[in-house]
């Protein structure tokens, strides 16, 4: 969904793709595959939200530290699974709705306890502290990151509970640490958040798979063929990131794994430091991710940057297209962003990089045919004006409004509907100004001025063949109107053929297929029509000031169109002999 339109013709410019983790290269499909407790493991064998899945304990006593564990994870959560049209599916946070199906799967009615247990006091989670607390039913709990609550707890060794997360964080696994201390159940609420976290004791630790999108694959490998680099900036462990950039093929073998509270202060070396395809940023927080973009952009990138939090609308705002989630993002992000993922996927992005691509090269196809046809129209008046006013107009006002309304929309309308170019994402980001040197001299140089000659030519040719001569006066009337008519349709003619000329700059538009432009043919075919009811309706005629054409008038007008055509092609064909479609289609002009 494109907020801000403009941001269409940007990211056809996109050299650098930021996107986080989750949701965007991974499905958010969180389940617990394993739980660590000071006791022992638990394994889950089955994905998805149901409550029934084949749950093992090393012993009963894990079994129990298991149900502790993930009641007290499940009481700090506020997302949870729900039963809704035959499935069971996430409400809220997919991470705590997993927690919740793991809690099911061990025995526990998880929706009774959260109506038989109001929590009375919560701490929401922190995207810079990575934990949220909550005091409930006699204890408090905490939950979030492993590097952020272990060092809370006191229970036991910490380098060895920070050695098992890590472990399951380079499988992959999104890990969150569980601790917890009892609280008089009917004393006075703690008022600080120091308070809850005072004499915490470690219950275990949760891992949770989130399987990669099959499709980010080919999305990044388009993205390496379209010259865009992308990195993945994540507030998740650096072990979990780089497992996932890994298995979606993101990272390459050299790229670096950087933390966010190791990036440089300076701002230049931070641009030159993640300036580089593959690169995997882990722990950032959202000040990291502002810096981040506006290094990018001083370093001259054009920055697509995804984000789904409060915080990150900053950075959204940096980016030169921020991209916010549909599904899973807040209102927030989503109002900062100018472009909102609608099913959250990366390969969203891509096409969304493409079809920028293709509305660039389609402004400037219309602007090319646009262009064409004011050359034509101009001249009739600038050679009437040169000539003091003794040349009549070939063309009246009626008349060019009649062209410029009535037989050239539409099939500008339809080259701005030009389907994207088979290889537009095998060439580098689409750079420069829209009236680039291609635009202006096929515009100006060449099939204006022929559009014009022939323009002029119908007309002389009009009125030689109806008895004037030059030297002599000339004609009014009839004769006048019937050249002007000749004038007219070979502007319609011409304009006609220069539609489908304007389709590609490098390739003739008998090999795109003449009605590969499913509305190009239609538009054709309505104009045609028009100018004809125009021409040949006695009143309106009259009203614009024209007639019928003698033969030798309609013989230029009907030659306007091939002859358009053979400049148009010869031309093509010239330039690609000398590389210059090459240089053109480089620079992702189609
Ligand atoms: P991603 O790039 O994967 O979308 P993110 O940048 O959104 O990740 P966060 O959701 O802020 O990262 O998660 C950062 C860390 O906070 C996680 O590694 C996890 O340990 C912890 N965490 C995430 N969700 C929760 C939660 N609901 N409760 C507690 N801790 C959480």
């Amino acid at each position: 969904l494109v907020r801000n339109l403009e941001a269409v013709e940007t990211l056809g410019s996109t050299t650098f793709i930021c996107t986080d983790k989750t949701g965007t290269l991974t499905r958010n499909e969180m389940a617990v595959v394993e739980a660590w407790t000071p006791a022992g493991t638990l394994g889950v064998d089955g994905l998805g939200y149901e409550p029934d899945a084949a749950v093992s304990a090393s012993s009963p006593a894990v079994w129990e530290l298991g149900k502790g564990l993930a009641l007290a994870a499940m009481r700090c959560s506020t997302g949870y699974a729900a039963h809704v049209d035959g499935r069971w599916q996430a409400r809220g946070d997919p991470t705590e709705a997993a927690i919740d199906a793991f809690a099911r799967r061990l025995g526990l009615d998880t929706e009774a306890d959260r109506r038989g247990h109001l929590a009375r006091l919560r701490f929401p989670f922190d995207p810079r502290t990575r934990r949220m607390a909550v005091v409930i039913d006699g204890m408090a709990v905490v939950k979030g990151a492993p590097d952020s609550v272990i060092p809370l707890c006191g229970n036991l060794d910490e380098v060895a509970a920070l050695h098992v997360a890590e472990g399951l964080s380079a499988r992959g696994l999104r890990v969150l640490a569980v601790a917890a201390q009892p609280m008089e159940a009917a004393g006075p609420v703690p008022m600080t958040l120091a308070d809850v976290e005072r004499g915490l004791s470690l219950l275990g630790l949760v891992g949770l798979e989130d399987p990669p999108r099959e499709e980010v694959g080919p999305a990044l490998a388009a993205c390496r063929r379209a010259g865009i680099s992308v990195a993945m900036i994540t507030g998740d462990h650096p072990s979990t990131a780089a497992a996932i950039a890994d298995a979606v093929g993101l990272r390459h073998p050299e790229s670096p794994v950087l933390v966010g509270a190791q990036l440089p202060s300076d701002d230049a070396v931070l641009a030159s430091t993640v300036d580089h395809d593959g690169i995997v940023v882990a722990r950032v927080s959202p000040e990291d991710k502002l810096r981040i973009a506006r290094a990018l952009r001083c370093r001259g990138h054009v920055v697509a940057m995804t984000g789904d939090g409060v915080n990150d609308a900053p950075a959204l705002h940096e980016a030169d297209i921020g991209v916010a989630m549909g599904r899973s993002g807040t209102d927030v992000a989503r109002e900062a962003a100018d472009l909102v993922l609608l099913d959250d996927a990366f390969s969203s992005i891509v096409s969304g990089v493409e079809q920028g691509r293709a509305t660039f090269v389609n402004i400037r196809r219309f602007l090319t045919y646009h262009l064409t046809d004011n050359v034509a129209e101009l001249t009739p008046f600038v050679v009437w004006a040169l000539s003091g006013g003794q040349f009549p107009l070939a063309l009246g006002v009626l008349q060019i409004l009649a062209l410029d309304l009535g037989t050239d929309t539409l099939s500008a309308v339809a080259l701005g509907a030009e389907p994207p170019a088979r290889h537009l994402l095998d060439r580098p980001p689409v750079r420069g100004r829209l009236l680039n040197g291609t635009v202006l001299r096929r515009a100006f140089g060449l099939l204006g001025p022929v559009v014009a000659a022939t323009t002029m030519l119908a007309f002389l040719v009009s009125l030689i063949t109806s008895g004037w001569s030059p030297g002599e006066p000339f004609p009014s009337g009839d004769t006048l109107r019937a050249a002007s008519g000749a004038a007219f349709m070979t502007v319609v003619i011409a304009q006609t053929a220069n539609a489908f000329a304007c389709r590609s700059s490098t390739v003739w538009p008998a090999r795109l297929g003449w009605s590969s432009n499913r509305l190009l043919l239609p538009a054709t075919s309505i104009e045609l029509l028009f100018s004809l009811v125009v021409l040949f309706v006695t009143p309106i005629a009259l009203v614009l000031g024209h007639a019928s054409p003698p033969p030798a008038g309609w013989a230029v007008a009907l030659v306007s169109g091939p002859l358009v055509l053979a400049v148009d092609g010869l031309d093509k064909w010239a330039r690609s002999r000398r590389g210059g479609a090459d240089e053109s289609a480089s620079r992702g002009v189609s």
